[in-house]
This record gives C-alpha cells, structure tokens and sequence, in this order.
C-alpha cells in the first residue's frame, strides 16, 4: 500500500463536492481540504477550503470548461495535485445514493460491481447516474486507483422485516419496492462517534434526528439502524426544505388521474418545490423562516417541529422507549431555537432542555435529571467515506 490521502468525491446532477484527507503515521485521517464546484452545465464556481475553513480559492469558472461531472473532476484533480504535490491517493471513496437490497456494505467497484449499481439507478433517478458517472470518469483517467462505493442506504440494512415492507402485494417487493432508508453514512457515522462522546447511551436506544435540506430520523438500538422515516426513496418521513415528507398517496392519484400532471411534474413538486419552500411561500431556508414575519413562514416552521415531534414519538414507540435524542446536520447543528421547541414537545418521552447549553450548543443539551438525555453531535459524512475507503484498500 502507497500513498497517503483519500480523496472523497460526491458527485450531482450539478455539483461536485470533494474532500481531501491525509493519513497520518497514527493511522488518522485529517481533513486537508474540502471543495466543490457548483453550477455544472450553467454557471460554474469553484470554492475549495482548508481543514479550517479558510478560504484556498473561490471563483467563477468559464461554463465551457465544465460542461460535465467529468470535467469538474479533471479541474478539482488538477487543483488538487497543484496544492498538495505531497499526497498520493490511496483510494477514492465516492457517496452512491443507491446500494439496493444487496449492498449492506461499501464495495471496491470493479465492472461487474459498476454495472450492478447502474441497475439501480431506475431507483434513484435523480442521483445514481451522477455519482456513477464521478466513478466512471475516475476509472478512466486514474484506473490504477482503487474506487470505493459507499451507500447512503447501506446502514439500515439492519432493518427487521417489518421495517422493510410496504403493504403492497409482494411482487412489488420482489422488483425493489422496498424501504431503503437513506442518510446512512451519516447515521453510521454518529453511530460510530457515540461511544467516545456519549458513552452512556452509545448501547442504548437512540434517535439520531439529520435535520438539514433534506430529513430524516433513524432508531438506532445498540448503534445499529432499526428503523428509519425515509423509504424507498428520500421523499418520505419528516418535511424537507423543497420536498413535503410523508404525503397521502391519494395526492399523487388526484394529480395524476384528475389534474393531468406528468411523472415530470410531479418529481418536481416533490423534490423542488414542496416542503419548507411550499408550505412557506418564502424560503427552503430555516435562518430565512425563523426571521420572517410572513404567517406562512411561521407555519411551515410549525410544521416541521410538529412533525419532526410526531415522528419521534413513532419511532420510540418502535424502540420501546428512548435513552436519548441526537440532533445533527445543518439544523439540527445550528438552530438551538428549532431543537428547543422539538424537545419541548417531547418532554412526555422524558426529555428535559438545558437551555444554556442548548444556546451554547453544547454536546449535551438536557438536565442531568433528565429521565432521556438530549445531544448535539456535528456530523461528518465525508470523514465516514473516507475511512470506509481507507478500510477497503487496507482490507484489499
Ligand atoms: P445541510 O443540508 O445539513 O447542509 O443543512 C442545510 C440547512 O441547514 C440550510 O438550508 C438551513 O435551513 C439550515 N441551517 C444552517 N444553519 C442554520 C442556522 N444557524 N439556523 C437555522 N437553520 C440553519
């Protein structure tokens, strides 16, 4: 094995986001620089970090130099090798939304992986195609380079059966009508950080609440997935910045069968414009809602605590009962104003706010006589990738 840095890339319709981490001789790895280009196809911008925040470059790139994902990784590669003439890669560990029913785990991609994962992309539409073709261009142009697969679905595969199913006549099933779950890197990663931060509950049963653009909640018992509120695709469960969350499916039929709306009409709707940006009239933005004066604005804030709330209790009852409550992503991270209103409102599951600590955004945001404890723990999907590649080429 030579080299010393894993380079992550998670790959969109429009964006390339990308993480450098070096290996150091203790066998960690350290963020050296995160980065993304944005605006693929239309107005490209090119924004790379360092392990502190600081800015190593912004600016806007010529739309005909990065037409495609694969010229956004020609650019960010060669930014990179300018910048860090020290590093050679180990591997490159890519998000792939999609891992279906069969991958529990991340995969080396070698063909016939690769064409497994292409025939999941009628699953996720969106995404798949995208961080498949990161993969493909990275193989051509660095195919000595193992690539690594890591699934946001991966995680739940844990699943019982009951949390697996819909109520649909099994050959539904059978052709992969099933509930994936998604965001499972960054449950997985606080599943692995809760025994150093909180080593009380780390065996306990445990909501992990990713609430950022997009939401969702998962039960984990003994930090393994037991359920979750997303399902077979990344639509269900809690509402989102641009998509609604949980919706009667005799919406859609009402949509489809009495108003005339095309599949692509819809998966706009859903994915674009529902949700916090719906429901708001304003904004998919948390910072925006809470500092509007618009009603709709205060409603769809209302909204999301409801319903964020609601689905708690569901998965508790799943669980049994609740050890604690974990908040991360964006505002999950940062907006102690939203954790304590949900909190509030789960003050029957015995969860009692520290408020000072809240609005400090300590780790552990509840009273010590709290009967369920309450955190605040930052999470890292990239660092997850990063080491899941690292494991496979040490494991290789
Ligand atoms: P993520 O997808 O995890 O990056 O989360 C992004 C979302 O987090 C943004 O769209 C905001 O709505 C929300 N967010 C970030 N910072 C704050 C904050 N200080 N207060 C409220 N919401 C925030």
């Amino acid at each position: 094995m030579s080299g010393n840095a894993i380079l992550v890339v998670n790959a969109g319709s429009s964006s390339l986001k990308f993480a450098l981490f070096r290996l150091d001789t203790a066998g960690v790895l350290n963020l050296a620089a995160r980065g993304q280009i944005d605006g693929i196809g239309s107005q490209p911008q090119f924004k790379v970090k360092d392990d502190a925040g600081r800015a190593l470059v912004e600016r806007e790139l010529e739309v005909t130099d990065v037409r495609e994902v694969k010229d956004a990784i020609a650019l960010a590669g060669l930014w990179l090798s300018t910048h860090f003439p020290g590093e050679a890669l180990l591997a490159i560990g890519h998000r792939v939304v999609h891992g279906g029913a069969d991958y529990a785990q991340p995969v080396l991609v070698d063909d016939a992986v690769f064409a497994a994962l292409e025939k999941l992309a009628p699953l996720a539409p969106l995404h798949q195609p995208h961080n498949l073709a990161a993969i493909r261009a990275l193989r051509e142009t660095r195919p000595e380079l193992p690539q690594v697969a890591c699934f946001d679905t991966a995680f739940h595969r844990t699943h019982p059966q009951l949390a697996d199913v819909y109520a649909l006549p099994w050959e539904y099933y059978a052709a992969g009508v099933r509930r994936y779950g998604f965001h499972g890197l960054s449950y997985e990663y606080i599943a692995s950080v809760l025994p150093q931060v909180a080593p009380a509950i780390a065996q306990g049963r445990v909501i992990v609440a990713h609430l950022g653009s997009g939401a969702s909640l998962c039960a984990l018992r003994a930090g393994r997935s037991v359920d979750s509120t997303m399902g077979f695709s990344p639509l269900d469960g809690i509402p989102m910045g641009t998509r609604p969350g949980a919706l009667d499916p005799g919406v859609l039929l009402y949509l489809v069968g009495q108003r005339g709306m095309t599949a692509a009409a819809l998966e706009k709707l859903l994915y674009k414009q529902s949700g916090l940006l719906g429901l708001s009239g304003v904004s998919n933005d948390m910072r925006l809602l809470q500092e509007s004066t618009e009603p709709r604005a205060q409603l769809a804030v209302d909204y999301f605590v409801h319903y964020v709330a609601k689905e708690i209790g569901a998965l508790a009852a799943v669980l049994g009962g609740l050890d604690a409550l974990v908040f991360t992503a964006g505002i999950g991270e940062n907006a102690p104003a939203i954790r304590a209103r949900i909190v509030a409102a789960c003050a029957w599951l015995g969860i009692t706010l520290d408020s000072n600590a809240n609005q400090r955004g300590d780790i552990c945001i509840s009273t010590t006589a709290s009967a369920a404890s309450a955190w605040v723990v930052p999470t890292n999907e990239e660092l997850m990738i990063a080491r899941h590649a690292l494991t496979q080429v040490q494991g290789a």
